[in-house]
């Protein structure tokens, strides 16, 4: 199968078509046409096999990922998703492999409204870079550098079931078969917290997906904001099926070290805590306040109000 022909039956004319898509696959450029009073967010995640991805993992769970990685960045600026381009390298190709690939990538660009407009195919070790596109009322978005002191800290979701089930697969960890599934699937199949991103706009000071672990991307907040922060590490929101798996103090390593969670941190105002619970209740997605911004630059740990100790720090690639 010749690359065009690959483009032809994989990519093109599949999925959504959106009406802002003036001009879709197969020219040299897309052209997309911005609403009006809005401006792009723009953003972009690799996924490299063996690196950020285990070979056993599923085509269709490695194409619904590729994108739910960009679709989380879009989150945390509270941007709504409008277009992807997809540069696929393959070592050859499998036809079965990219049917299974597709139908997990169209499955989330269409429950998530993205058209994919484009791309580059080539021959090399197994990568996936998709760079997602979407849209944000002008001086909307949400950033990393709102957080003022006194501001609350919350969390979506629950932290750490990501990493758990990637120490399942890769033998580190056993856990009961009730639970196992689960686990892995939120590794496999995080969900990004769209709507969640865009209730949040006008409301939160500052916000940020988790992507590398709890400990390390707060610091980006800390940092962005000049503040510090102050954390109750019994708050964090565990799942019952990490709890019935590992002990209270492996948890909260899970969950504060752990990467790929994809959930959001973000802070708010003491004046919109109300406004928060009825934005997040539409949005259908439960949060958890987790702590306080402080004077200072320093991430505190607390636990019964005595300084809590981790174990280690969160993924970094050099
Ligand atoms: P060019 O040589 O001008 O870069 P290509 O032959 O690489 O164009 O691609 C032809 C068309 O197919 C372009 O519109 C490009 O955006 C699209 N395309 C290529 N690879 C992919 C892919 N993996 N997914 C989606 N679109 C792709
Ligand atoms: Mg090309």
């Amino acid at each position: 199968m010749k690359e065009f022909q690959l483009i032809e039956h994989y990519f093109r004319d599949h999925g959504l078509n959106r009406r802002d898509v003036e001009l879709g696959i197969g020219d040299d450029c897309a052209i997309v046409l911005p609403a009006e009073g809005k401006s792009l967010a723009i953003s972009c995640d690799t996924l490299v096999e063996n690196v950020h991805f285990l070979s056993e993992i599923p085509a269709s769970a490695l194409g619904y990922k590729s994108l739910a990685v960009n679709l989380s960045d879009l989150a945390s600026m509270g941007a709504e998703p409008a277009w992807m381009t997809l540069a696929l390298t393959m070592p050859e190709v499998n036809e079965e492999w990219l049917t299974q690939f597709s139908q997990g990538l169209f499955e989330a660009a269409e429950y998530y409204g993205v058209s994919l407009v484009g791309g580059d195919t080539t021959r090399g070790p197994l990568s996936i870079t998709v760079t997602i596109h979407g849209q944000v009322p002008h001086g909307k978005a949400l950033t990393r550098a709102g957080a003022n002191n006194g501001d609350w800290i919350y969390v979506t979701g629950t932290l750490g079931d990501s990493a758990l089930g990637l120490d399942i697969l890769l033998g580190k960890q056993e856990v009961s078969s009730d639970y196992k599934g689960y686990l892995i699937n939120r590794h496999y199949n995080p969900t990004p917290r769209v709507l969640a991103g865009q209730a949040l706009r006008s409301l939160a000071s500052s916000a940020i997906d988790l992507s590398d672990g709890l400990i390390s991307d707060i610091q980006h907040i800390l940092k962005a904001s000049s503040v510090g922060a102050i954390i109750d590490v019994d708050a964090i929101p565990l799942s019952t099926s990490m709890l019935e798996s590992v002990d209270k103090d492996k948890a909260l390593s899970y969950a504060l070290t752990g990467g790929e969670d994809y959930e959001l941190l973000f802070t708010v105002p003491e004046a919109q805590r109300g406004a928060i619970d009825t934005a997040l209740l539409h949005a259908g997605v439960k949060f958890v306040k987790i702590g306080q911004i402080c004077p200072g630059d320093k991430l505190k740990l607390v636990q019964d109000g005595q300084p809590y100790q981790i174990e280690q720090n969160g993924f970094e690639h050099f």
